[in-house]
């Protein structure tokens, strides 16, 4: 069967306001316009604005179109337009129906001027409604895992193994024998429940993952949903390989990155809870207490809820006192108070763990730079995040979490102390064999990534089946949705 249209197909990216989901999407973008697509990336001002730098020297081959922010009509103020600027959850509530009410002018702009292939983020499920309405084929783009989507089916399958008051929880039925800590909420389950509906409608998933990283997970998603999965990812590692081979450099240089220059390789751990977690002052005081005990060097970025909304930089209240200056005198950790380069900083060669809160991002970020992690999740599906680093490829030492959390926002009630910290950062740094693994499965990334890897490969199906669609009619082709 012919497999190319004659002409480049037109695609229309819509990445959802949050950093963890239009990172990956934009890569993906990228990756799309690189192999001779027409891109155009419909975002709004504020969000257009973190990727804009990105993308500059991808030249005529990227188009972003600018719809609306309803910030006004929601209360919000000029700016707030990405989950990143929320920081409780009133706010973020009103960033996601900012995302149900962009949609008139979305559909607008796709009856004017119509793309032959629409590719919006998962959260965005009336997309599928408009894709049937409209005869226009649409793949989701997923920015959590397949394993977690795994996990989730699996637990909804077994709740008799949820039954008892306390944990660890075996979970039956997947390729690996995984165990919780702590009981899912029921209001997680409800949550995934509406973003696992939303791929029904779609031709397929698409995912910022290698297919060695999900090895077992894809076959037990595909024969569960019967939907085809493409790993197009580490996404990022992917744009970074079709930077090199245009020569493109990276310009200004962050201070961090300055003093990792002048650490020993593997010598520093790097800490880091994503763009959402807000913690609680008793859980940072935790944190820096566990580091401190440790007596290992590291780079640590805070983003508190006070940053967001009164920009308190008061210290005293969450690290113990005189932290601060006995790091610097010392010269062993580093504050960043903000956004910092996270790719650049786990890629660096002083960087020698990560205590994450297993964002998916994150996850694949370290992967990609061989980097071992410490798990400590954040809320939602981090928790099974954790499991994947942890019992499947045990490239990371648990911490855990000790209460199961929905939000980014909600202060927990039972914070982790710093003697587990403390415990898994010495552990880590001291362990070959988990190191060993890391580098074992960033190779695996690295050979994904390259002409003729697994994601290369998985990139050129997806453009071959994306050219397949717009070769059927389109009303077929709108059957399917
Ligand atoms: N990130 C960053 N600097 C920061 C915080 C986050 O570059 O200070 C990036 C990180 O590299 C990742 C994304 O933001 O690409 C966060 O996504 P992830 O899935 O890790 O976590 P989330 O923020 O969604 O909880």
């Amino acid at each position: 069967m012919e497999t190319s249209t004659t002409r480049p197909l037109k695609i229309y990216f819509l990445p959802f306001f949050a950093q963890g989901h239009l990172i990956p999407l934009v890569n993906l973008a990228r990756l799309v316009a690189s192999r001779g697509q027409h891109v155009t990336i419909i975002t709004t001002p504020s969000n257009a604005q973190t990727f804009e730098n990105s993308i500059s020297d991808d030249g005529a081959k990227i188009r972003v179109h600018i719809v609306n922010f309803p910030g006004k009509k929601l209360g919000l103020a000029d700016g707030v337009e990405n989950l990143f600027a929320a920081s409780d959850n009133e706010t973020a509530g009103k960033i996601h129906m900012a995302a149900h009410l962009i949609r008139p002018e979305i559909e607008s702009l796709m009856k004017q001027n119509p793309p032959d292939v629409f590719i919006p983020d998962i959260m965005f499920t009336w997309s599928e409604s408009t894709s049937k309405d409209l005869a226009i084929p649409r793949l989701v783009f997923n920015p959590i895992s397949i394993f977690d989507v795994c996990m989730i089916e699996a637990i909804k399958k077994h709740p008799e193994a949820f039954e008892s008051e306390s944990g660890p929880y075996n979970i039956p039925g997947l390729p690996h024998p995984l165990t919780l800590p702590i009981k899912p909420s029921p209001g997680f389950a409800r949550v995934t429940e509406s973003i696992v509906e939303a791929e029904k409608g779609s031709h397929g998933v698409i995912v910022n993952s290698f297919a060695e990283l999900d090895v077992g997970y894809t076959e037990y998603y595909e024969n569960l949903t019967g939907r085809k999965v493409w790993h197009v990812g580490p996404t990022s590692l992917m744009v970074q390989k079709t930077k090199e081979e245009t020569k493109a450099t990276d310009s200004k240089k962050h201070e961090c990155l300055s003093w990792l220059d002048t650490k020993q390789a593997g010598s520093v751990v790097y800490i880091c809870f994503g763009s959402l977690c807000r913690l609680s002052d008793k859980q940072l005081l935790e944190i820096a207490t566990g580091l401190e005990a440790s007596k290992h060097q590291f780079l640590w970025v805070v983003h508190r809820k006070n940053d967001v909304v009164d920009n308190d930089n008061d210290t005293n209240k969450w690290l113990p006192e005189g932290f601060e200056e006995k790091m610097r005198k010392e010269n062993r950790g580093m504050l960043i108070k903000g956004w910092a380069p996270q790719a650049l900083i786990l890629s660096h060669s002083a960087i020698g763990g990560f205590l994450t809160h297993c964002g998916w991002n994150a996850l694949v970020e370290a992967i990609s730079a061989g980097v071992p992690m410490i798990t400590m999740p954040g809320f939602g599906d981090q928790y099974y995040n954790e499991k994947l680093v942890t019992e499947v490829h045990r490239f990371g030492v648990e911490v855990g979490a000790a209460e199961w959390s929905l939000s980014p926002y909600d202060a927990k009630k039972v914070v982790v102390g710093g003697e587990r910290i403390e415990k898994a950062v010495k552990r880590l740094m001291g362990d070959g064999e988990i190191r060993e693994r890391a580098k074992e499965m960033q190779e695996k990334a690295w050979r994904a990534v390259q002409e003729g890897g697994s994601s290369q490969n998985s990139l050129t199906a997806l453009i071959d089946y994306l050219n397949m669609l717009v070769l059927v009619p389109k009303s077929a082709a709108a059957a399917a949705n």
